[in-house]
């Protein structure tokens, strides 16, 4: 048996895939990181296991929960060809805990209820999680259906705590999955982990992602969350007026600054954060929270005391995160509230976070490019990996590629014309075209714009829409308008029987990132590493053609899939996009009447 298949979980391969692995086993020798390039279809996740088997023990890294099942599938798959495979999966806590019983919470205010619980010994699920069988909770990762599944067998047929039996299993396997803050917060990693995280790879999943350290790294509370810890401030402690000024401070400086959805910088200073007052503040919020999970335990209400939110733990640990230098902070503000949002603006944090690794493995259909790997993140001789070049098929063989040359989202030329002609254009595939047409803008103001010139027509994203929103309400024959660089944009996949029901992916605008506060930052520390030419190449090119391709990637999943992909916008044209974008256009349209018959050709294909 050859290395790719003694580690593979398929018995057969896909055209480029044992290829693809045997690189990489070649190429780990000599390099602490590798980038994969690899369609949608390719099967990266077989690729990612393989590479784990061959450098174990492995952490899979996936972006949200939902891409959990899919990766134990492929897991489940080579444990039934190669004896002895241990593997586990790990996921937020709160969403996990059995004692919360669908109650929210937000993440890092749950873990100090849970970590108080453990403490007085009164959390059963947990007690007995440190007694059960690792064995039993492997039978039911190989019996459940999905990871929701394995979740409640966990908590109802054994009784245990599922976070902590995964994480004890996950311990003594080889392969882990787990989502994006276990594998980048070494906090999160040690709750899991008892080895340096240097014992293990880790497989990134979805790596376009680290182009934005904000993706990653940061944390936002509204405005009500603030002036709600001041009350708790009061209720708890009976008061501290050094922390409630400081808090209202915080609160008025934010909802002053905040004038639309573009992010804002807030000077620390004017903030009136030093270390001291960073500290005085989770000091205090941990006092609170102990006399309110104190208050509601003397009842002996475990239940509600897991459950219990104290905002003021969310509001530490977000300012905390302003102790580091790499960290500022910004105010924006939604239909809903006005919000401060901490976030990372130099892409040091990826790469001190990806460094700890013994190797990484960085894959996706549009990862960034090696030399942004190497000098923007400081990654020392990356190697670069494209399944294309070593015989996968390609997903853009199926796609028909238009582009509408009338058209463009440039600030300029932003009006009213505009939004009706991208209104016309979009018109007419939802009246010709069959199956869902995914149409994808470079803001939510700009997709406003265009869907009131349409009357409203389909289904619109907004920015706390989920996937399973979408899943919920969608037609097959419906128009979706999302932003670019969105969870709709970046994760939906609309199937069925295997094959895509999404027939057109219309891109209305490059969606260049928004210029603001937070892009000038990142600007300003990318500086120091490219010129200023590059710098905005990679800011505006390369992240513009991420997000498009990734939407575009949306709509074949399949070599059976067939699909029309839309350039809405003349500088989709230049050459600087294109070099990243890699996608050959068929054809160009000068208006309307050309689109309008080119639609009725492909549609009749
Ligand atoms: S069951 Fe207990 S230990 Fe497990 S997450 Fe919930 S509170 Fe924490």
């Amino acid at each position: 048996m050859l290395v790719a298949e003694e580690f593979f979980p398929y018995p057969s391969f896909r055209p480029g895939q044992r290829e693809v692995i045997e690189r990489i086993r070649i190429e780990s020798r000599s390099h602490g990181l590798v980038i994969l390039r690899a369609p949608t279809g390719f099967g990266k996740t077989a690729i990612g296991i393989s590479t784990g088997k061959m450098i174990s023990p492995a952490i899979h890294s996936v972006r949200t929960r939902n891409e959990i099942t899919p990766v134990l599938r492929d897991l489940k798959k080579l444990s039934e060809r190669v004896r002895g495979v241990r593997f586990s999966f790990i996921h937020s806590a709160h969403v996990m805990c059995p004692l919360l019983m669908g109650r929210s919470i937000d993440p890092e205010d749950f873990w100090l209820n849970c970590q108080i619980l453990r403490d007085m010994g009164l959390c059963t699920y947990y007690t007995r999680a440190q007694s059960i069988d690792e064995s039993d909770v492997e039978d039911i990762l190989e019996r459940a259906e999905n990871h929701v599944d394995a979740v409640r067998r966990i908590s109802r047929d054994l009784g245990a705590c599922p976070f902590f039996s995964l994480a004890r299993l996950a311990r003594g396997s080889e392969y882990v999955v787990a989502t994006y803050p276990y594998v980048f917060s070494r906090d999160l990693f040690s709750t899991v982990f008892e080895d340096e995280p240097s014992s293990y790879s880790a497989i990134i999943d979805e790596a376009h992602m680290l182009t934005d350290p904000s993706a990653i790294f940061s944390s936002e509370i509204s405005i009500s969350r603030i002036r709600i810890s001041i009350n708790e401030v009061r209720e708890y402690l009976g008061g501290d007026p050094y922390l409630e000024d400081l808090l209202d401070r915080i609160a008025r400086i934010t909802e002053n600054k905040a004038r639309d959805e573009r992010l804002r910088k807030i000077d620390r200073s004017e903030l009136g954060l030093d270390s001291e007052a960073i500290d005085h503040i989770i000091e205090t919020a941990l006092e609170v929270k102990r006399r309110a999970m104190g208050r509601i335990l003397s009842g002996g209400d475990v239940g509600r005391a897991a459950s219990k939110r104290i905002s003021l733990a969310k509001v530490a640990l977000s300012i905390a995160m302003l102790e580091d230098s790499r960290f500022e902070a910004f105010a924006y503000i939604d239909p809903q509230s006005a919000w401060l949002k901490i976030s990372a603006v130099d892409h040091s944090v990826i790469s001190e976070a990806l460094g700890v690794y013994r190797f990484s493995l960085l894959m996706s259909g549009t990862p960034p490019s090696l030399d942004y790997v190497e000098r923007i993140l400081g990654v020392k001789e990356p190697s670069y990996i494209d399944a294309l070049e070593l015989g996968a098929w390609s997903p853009y063989k199926n796609m028909a590629v238009v582009l509408a040359s009338e058209l463009t989202s440039r600030y300029s030329e932003r009006a009213d014309p505009m939004y009706s002609l991208y209104a016309r254009y979009i018109d007419e595939i939802d009246n010709h075209l069959d199956g869902v047409k995914l149409i994808i803008y470079p803001s939510y103001r700009f997709m406003l714009k265009v869907v009131e010139k349409l009357g409203g027509r389909g289904y619109v994203e907004n920015r706390r829409t989920t996937i399973e929103d979408l899943l919920g309400g969608i037609e097959k024959n419906s128009l979706v308008h999302a932003v670019a660089g969105g969870k709709l944009s970046e994760g939906i996949e609309i199937t069925e029987s295997g094959r895509s029901l999404i027939r057109c992916v219309f891109i209305a605008g490059v969606p260049y990132p928004q210029r603001d506060d937070y892009m000038d930052e990142i600007m300003r520390t990318m500086r120091r590493k490219a010129s200023e030419k590059e710098v905005w190449d990679y800011v505006y090119n390369m992240s513009a053609s991420i997000r498009a391709m990734q939407a575009i990637g949306r709509a074949v999943r399949s070599e059976d899939d067939i699909a029309l992909v839309v350039l809405g916008d003349r500088r989709f044209m230049a050459a600087d996009l294109r070099k990243y974008m890699g996608l050959r256009i068929g054809r160009i349209v000068r208006n309307i009447g050309e689109f309008r018959e080119l639609i009725r050709m492909f549609n009749s294909i």
